[in-house]
């Protein structure tokens, strides 16, 4: 057997011994003499299984008692529905930060339900930066701010959390959720798809405080009520429950590495090695405002696209996989999430500078 590195923008890499753990448990669970896919999600097995996944997560990000946990479906993108749903109803109208192509998506669907008010935009520079707190025109009426925490497409995260004046922040931690410690107490809801840092996709993990629930529109399908979600313990409908099982091994492996401090560490010296590379190179760009590149996802263009495929064709050929750029940006795209080893980074930077050699 032998595993590549994986640059995937997610689905991306899981963690190694999460997968042999998950596969030597695979027909057995704990004596059980069931595969976690085979129980019901009201058995006293699974019960515990959900149980330990949300004291992990609540462990490792801190999250206060006044916070419920819900783990749902539909994704990230059926949150940027569920989320208006829920919050928008109290005044009828919310704001939105856009710095990217998914902050697009979450305010473009949020018109169905509501006025979106486009607070602070970084359009005019290409998404390559976060605008900064002072430019943007916040309504005290809204009944949120929006904002996306790591923009995965073209590597812009935020390093510091908006203050609001008392009104709820709202955060989609897709692709950055774990990478940090973060203050939960500061924001009023986070919503994260799992298939970057938590586990396989198809669970969607919404941490949100408690005076936020309630408030969902009429039209709110039952299923994405999240205050019928809180008071069923997310089990009003069948929840991923095998994708739960894994982002609870996840989660115990992210414990077993430090906790998030120890993550950060980790991550922010893959993110230098590919940067520092990047920025003494005449050949490789990154187009990212220097305070707000991310630590997860680093795009990167050749001075030559037409050697683009070559470029790709050699990673390949070097176990290097899913480099190449999302079609909204082109290029490349390095897609560094916590559980790809350094050693993944420093095989694609030498590489890199090989290639560049070669080309340059
Ligand atoms: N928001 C962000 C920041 C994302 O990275 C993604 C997926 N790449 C999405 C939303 C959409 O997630 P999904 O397709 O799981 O709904």
């Amino acid at each position: 057997m032998s595993r590549v590195f994986n640059f995937s923008a997610g689905p991306a890499v899981l963690p190694e011994p999460v997968l042999r753990r998950a596969a030597a448990e695979m027909l057995d669970w704990n004596g059980s003499g069931m595969s976690v896919m085979e129980m019901s999600h009201r058995g006293k097995e699974f019960i515990a299984i959900h149980a330990e996944a949300e004291a992990l997560l609540r462990e490792l990000l801190g999250i206060p008692g006044n916070y419920k946990v819900l783990f749902m479906q539909g994704g990230a993108i059926g949150e940027n529905a569920i989320v208006p749903m829920n919050l928008i109803g109290r005044t009828g109208r919310a704001d939105y930060v856009s710095t990217g192509d998914w902050s697009e998506r979450s305010l473009a669907e949020a018109r169905k339900f509501g006025t979106v008010n486009v607070a602070a935009t970084s359009q005019d520079t290409n998404f390559t930066r976060i605008p900064a707190r002072d430019t943007w025109r916040l309504d005290p009426g809204a009944a949120y701010v929006h904002v996306c925490s790591n923009e995965t497409i073209r590597g812009v995260q935020y390093h510091w959390t908006p203050d609001t004046a008392g009104v709820p922040l709202v955060a989609d931690m897709s692709s950055d959720i774990l990478s940090r410690p973060i203050d939960v107490s500061r924001y009023g809801l986070i919503y994260a798809g799992a298939q970057k840092n938590m586990g396989p996709s198809g669970l969607t993990v919404v941490i949100v405080r408690d005076d936020l629930l309630g408030h969902a529109l009429p039209i709110t399908p039952s299923a994405f009520d999240y205050r019928l979600q809180a008071e069923h313990d997310s089990m009003y409908n069948t929840p991923p429950t095998y994708a739960i099982y894994v982002a609870g091994l996840v989660l115990r492996h992210v414990k077993d590495l430090g906790g998030l401090p120890a993550v950060e560490q980790h991550n922010r010296a893959k993110a230098k090695l590919l940067y520092d590379f990047l920025d003494q190179s005449r050949f490789f760009r990154n187009e990212v405002a220097l305070q707000d590149r991310s630590l997860m996802n680093i795009p990167f263009h050749l001075k030559d696209t037409a050697l683009d495929a070559a470029f790709l064709k050699g990673a390949q050929d070097r176990g290097m996989v899913q480099l190449k750029g999302h079609r909204i940006s082109g290029g490349m795209r390095a897609s560094i999430y916590n559980a790809m080893p350094i050693e993944g980074v420093q095989a694609l930077v030498k590489y890199m500078q090989e290639f560049e050699r070669e080309h340059g």
